[in-house]
């Protein structure tokens, strides 16, 4: 069988990490969380850097070096060696992101270092943008969607996990702002690959399998005729 990518994307929050890391499980595949390399760009950024001054950001951008580990509690990410994961999971940073996906020199640099994790394939990449411009030819391309209730809930419980209590209201608000920023940047805009599978996540619990084993069909398929 041959190697493949699976390019994961879809609104905040509906699923695409858990689903993302269950199939790379599945399949021995590395998983890459391209949305953690945006959030640790902000959080870098948030250092005193203007957004609005190119050389800055370019500036910035050379001093910036992602990496994932993969350690106990999981997929661990590095910002020029030290573990942000707490950092870049905070609604401070969850704030800022959107705009910062916004800026094309961000873009063209993360975009960059993403192809580059996939040269080898046998990688499942979730985001906002796999499907249409980091893979755009990727064998196996999902969108994801789950209704806003759900992906408000999911969120909700991720936050308590990590010993966060935030009102749901808030959580609202911010995934309908980074939808809303996401979806209608003029730089690669969040939209689905004309190819892409649509699946619905709303009504299936982190537990179940059930997509993991459509999604592994589909996956057995693409490898046996690429
Ligand atoms: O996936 P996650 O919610 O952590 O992503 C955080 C933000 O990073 C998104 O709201 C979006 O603004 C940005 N992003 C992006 N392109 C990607 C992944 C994430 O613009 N491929």
């Amino acid at each position: 069988m041959s190697e493949i990518i699976i390019a994961i994307d879809g609104y905040s929050s509906c699923g695409k990490s858990t689903l993302a890391r269950a199939l790379a499980a599945e399949l021995t595949y590395v998983y890459i969380d391209s949305g953690a390399m945006y959030r640790a760009v902000t959080l870098f950024l948030e250092h005193g850097i203007r957004m609005d001054h190119k050389p800055s950001v370019d500036a910035a951008l050379e001093q910036i070096h992602i990496d994932f580990q993969y350690g106990q509690e999981g997929l661990v990410t590095l910002l020029n060696g030290e573990n942000v994961e707490e950092g870049i999971r905070s609604m401070a940073v969850a704030a800022k992101v959107s705009p910062v996906a916004t800026i094309p020199e961000v873009r063209r640099a993360l975009v960059r270092q993403q192809q580059a994790l996939g040269r080898g394939k046998q990688i499942v990449m979730d985001g906002r943008d796999i499907g249409t411009v980091v893979f755009p030819h990727a064998e196996l391309k999902i969108f994801l969607t789950a209704s806003l209730e759900e992906r408000v809930r999911r969120r909700s419980l991720q936050l308590l996990r990590k010993g966060l209590s935030v009102p749901d209201e808030e959580i609202r608000k911010n995934l309908l702002e980074r939808d809303y920023i996401d979806s209608t940047r003029s730089d690669s805009p969040l939209m689905k690959a004309p190819d892409a599978v649509v699946l619905d996540n709303t009504n299936l619990t982190e537990e179940e399998q059930l997509l993991v084993t459509v999604i592994l069909a589909l996956t057995r398929k693409r490898r046996s005729i690429v």
